[in-house]
């Protein structure tokens, strides 16, 4: 139930100051992934919360894929990975997007979202916003319906919704500051 599974994040998330660098609070959700009770109540509840009839599940590198891959199972749909530049073959669509010191690119195999397909975005975490927006903005580019994003923690007061388009619905396991 959702207060279980609320107590199971809030003991098998871990933060850590300034890590990866000065001024982050870091959260660590490996020690919820090794618990196989965790791991197992997250994802039967968050399969639960996300819209019926989700075709394909779009995981970001590296930890969507951890829990996109087990939600879009569960869900009976397919996963399709959005991954860091030049790591898939043929020509995929690519974005680039700002990071606070950089930038990035994400990439989707051009034939991985057919037409009509039904599309949630995975992330574990929605900080900036910066990444998902980006995603998001990919997701687009393919004749899809896109139900929505999903993470399992959003951080709140870091701007990330207000840097989504209002348009798509957002869906979060939990909330924290
Ligand atoms: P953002 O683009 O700022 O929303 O950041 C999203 C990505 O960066 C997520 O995929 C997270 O995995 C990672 N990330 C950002 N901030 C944190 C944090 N405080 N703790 C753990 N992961 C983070």
């Amino acid at each position: 139930d959702p207060e279980q599974v609320r107590e199971l994040m809030a003991s098998h998330i871990d933060t850590y100051q300034d890590f990866p660098e000065p001024g982050v609070l870091f959260r660590d959700i490996t020690p919820l992934l090794r618990d196989p009770e965790s791991f197992h109540a997250v994802i039967g509840h968050w399969s639960a919360i996300l819209p019926e009839q989700v075709d394909l599940v779009v995981g970001v590198e590296a930890r969507g894929f951890v829990l996109g891959a087990p939600l879009a199972y569960e869900m009976g749909a397919g996963f399709v990975p959005a991954r860091k530049a030049g790591k898939l073959p043929g020509a995929p669509r690519s974005i680039s997007y700002d990071l606070e010191y950089g930038s990035a690119q994400i990439e989707i195999a051009v034939d991985a979202l057919p037409r009509g397909a039904r599309v949630m975005v995975v992330d574990d975490l929605l900080a900036t916003g910066g990444t998902a927006a980006a995603t998001i903005e990919l997701v687009r580019r393919f004749d899809v319906e896109l139900l929505g994003v999903s993470f399992l923690l959003e951080l709140e007061g870091l701007g990330g919704r207000d840097r989504l388009p209002a348009d798509v619905p957002v869906v979060t396991v939990e909330s924290v500051q």
